[in-house]
């Protein structure tokens, strides 16, 4: 209220006070080019495919114009980083173009690596190609995987070069500078209600949540506390399923700070993540949490909950009904737990779903990181076990998963085995045949995921020139649950040269 009448148009880093967001534009790309772009999310927001090769798509998804009445803006956040009060983010590197009508849904587009913005704070505002490829094409493998998030339009090179990291020898390592533009019904995260909770501002928190409730949780038709309990029930609900959905195929986010939650319940900001290639609970691939990995595979559900109620606290001025917010985070657990059963039921394919099935869950994930075991073709493979087949047949069918055979010593042979005579009783409890099981087994357990050294190899090539395989998988990934036979190469064990390198000594917070 008593800010200078530009203050929300000056692009200087800063504390952005009693907004929402500031006004700030694109920085012009020296030579903008298209490295790539999705026909599919084209047509959600209605541009064709001759679009997305004019000269317009180029300016306007690399920042080099901006659309005709449209007034781009970088949103104010906070957030919980690694446990801890963070105070301010906001976009640092993320700028709103504008919203589009779809279907009476609203979605935003916004670019990533398009220039400093206010809440730069002391980072440069663009991105890396290694990293925008990342986010490019992990969204997208990841909707069509079925996991809920944000979607990737277009990639580009800007033609400028990005400032990294220094060398040992302490030369300056420049890397190409790139620019995606991502699509979502908004780009809005725990934090933007964070901030203004610990601001104290309940005027512009109370803004903020009427406006989301009403343009984005339409079915919500409650007034006054019930709405806000609602909307944070929703929230709750959506995180859950997001959930639920990432520890089916593997996907380990790394950063689940409370900036990085969206509000929609789904996956947003591709920086340090990773598939699961061997089975561990314990793994994360961010290498800035390799000591307390907070962010492992298996803490995910536990991390959500707990920045749900960083949530719960920052709504609390709306409602100030804690024990009804506490009933809505005590289901969370007792429901992800049903959820979570009932998802791995799925992967096993037992479509009689018995309660005592938890205990044949839960072996089973100890029995895989007993072994390095292959999480995606262990699933994948479990499909062609028929009704007959002794424990010793079904387990040879797995085998391929196991990355050392030599760890298969006679105890945890046996164990295995006894696994499996479980397992074989349980699928000749159901009706369905071999073939059926195995159908509805592989709608849920992915063939083809997004592993981290073949994203390093596409990375590789693309910094070469290269885009075939970019192209490639960004085609394959489109349909992980076919056979495809043609690309079966990458149904395959990470190889060894890759066990270390990528994705546990590479990949941190930003790029
Ligand atoms: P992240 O861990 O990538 O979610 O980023 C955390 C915060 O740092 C967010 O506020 C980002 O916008 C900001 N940030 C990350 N990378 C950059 C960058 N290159 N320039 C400016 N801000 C950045
Ligand atoms: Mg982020
Ligand atoms: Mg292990």
């Amino acid at each position: 209220s008593q800010l200078p009448a530009d203050a929300l148009e000056t692009n200087v880093p800063r504390q952005v006070y009693e907004a929402c967001f500031s006004f700030v534009d694109p920085i012009k790309p020296s030579k903008p080019s298209l490295m790539h772009a999705s026909f599919e999310v084209a047509a959600e927001i209605g541009l064709s495919k001759e679009d997305l090769l004019s000269d317009d798509f180029l300016n306007v998804f690399s920042g080099n114009t901006i659309y005709s009445g449209t007034k781009p803006f970088a949103m104010c956040y906070a957030g919980h980083q690694f446990g801890n009060w963070a105070g301010q983010l906001g976009d640092g590197r993320a700028i709103n173009l504008t919203e589009v009508l779809n279907n009476d849904k609203f979605l935003t587009l916004q670019l990533k690596g398009a220039g400093p913005t206010p809440y730069s704070r002391t980072a440069d505002g663009f991105a890396v190609l290694r990293s925008s490829i990342r986010e490019y094409l992990c969204a997208e493998a990841m909707f069509h995987i079925g996991v809920p998030t944000t979607r990737s339009l277009s990639l580009m090179l800007s033609g400028d070069q990005v400032l990294r990291d220094v060398l040992y020898n302490g030369n300056p390592a420049y890397e190409k500078g790139a620019i995606v533009s991502r699509v979502a019904p908004t780009f809005i995260r725990f934090g933007s209600f964070e901030i203004f909770a610990s601001r104290k501002d309940v005027v512009n928190l109370k803004l903020l949540t009427d406006f989301t409730i009403k343009n984005h949780f339409p079915n919500i038709k409650e007034d006054g506390v019930p709405k806000y309990l609602r909307f944070f029930e929703q929230v709750t609900q959506a995180t859950l399923k997001m959930i639920v959905e990432w520890q089916r195929v593997g996907f380990v986010h790394g950063v689940m700070n409370t900036d990085n939650m969206s509000i929609h319940g789904i996956t947003i900001d591709y920086g340090p993540y990773g598939w699961l290639e061997d089975y561990d609970s314990g793994w994360t691939p961010n290498t800035t949490d390799k000591q307390h990995k907070r962010y492992r595979f298996g803490n995910q559900p536990e991390i959500a909950l707990w920045n749900l109620y960083q949530l719960a606290n920052a709504l609390y001025p709306l409602i100030e009904d804690a024990k009804a917010l506490e009933a809505i985070l005590e289901a969370y657990t007792s429901n992800y737990e049903k959820e979570y059963l009932s998802m791995m039921q799925d992967k096993l394919g037992l479509q009689n779903k018995l309660d005592d099935d938890l205990f044949l869950v839960n072996r089973l994930t100890e029995l895989l990181e007993k072994a390095e075991t292959d999480m995606t073709i262990f699933f994948r493979n479990l499909s062609n076990i028929a009704k007959q087949d002794s424990a010793v047949l079904a387990f040879d069918k797995i085998k391929d998963a196991f990355y050392n055979e030599k760890d298969l010593n006679e105890v945890i042979l046996k164990e295995w085995y006894d696994w499996f005579e479980i397992y074989s009783f349980r699928i000749n409890e159901q009706n369905s045949t071999d073939l059926e099981r195995k159908e509805k087994m592989n709608l849920v357990n992915p063939k083809y995921v997004l592993r981290n050294y073949i994203s390093q190899l596409c990375i590789d090539d693309a910094e070469k020139g290269d885009y075939s395989l970019l192209n490639e998988l960004f085609e394959i990934l489109k349909n992980p649950y076919d056979e495809q036979p043609d690309f079966q190469r990458w149904f395959a064990k990470r190889p060894d040269w890759a066990r270390n390198k990528v994705g546990s000594s590479m990949l941190s917070c930003s790029s």
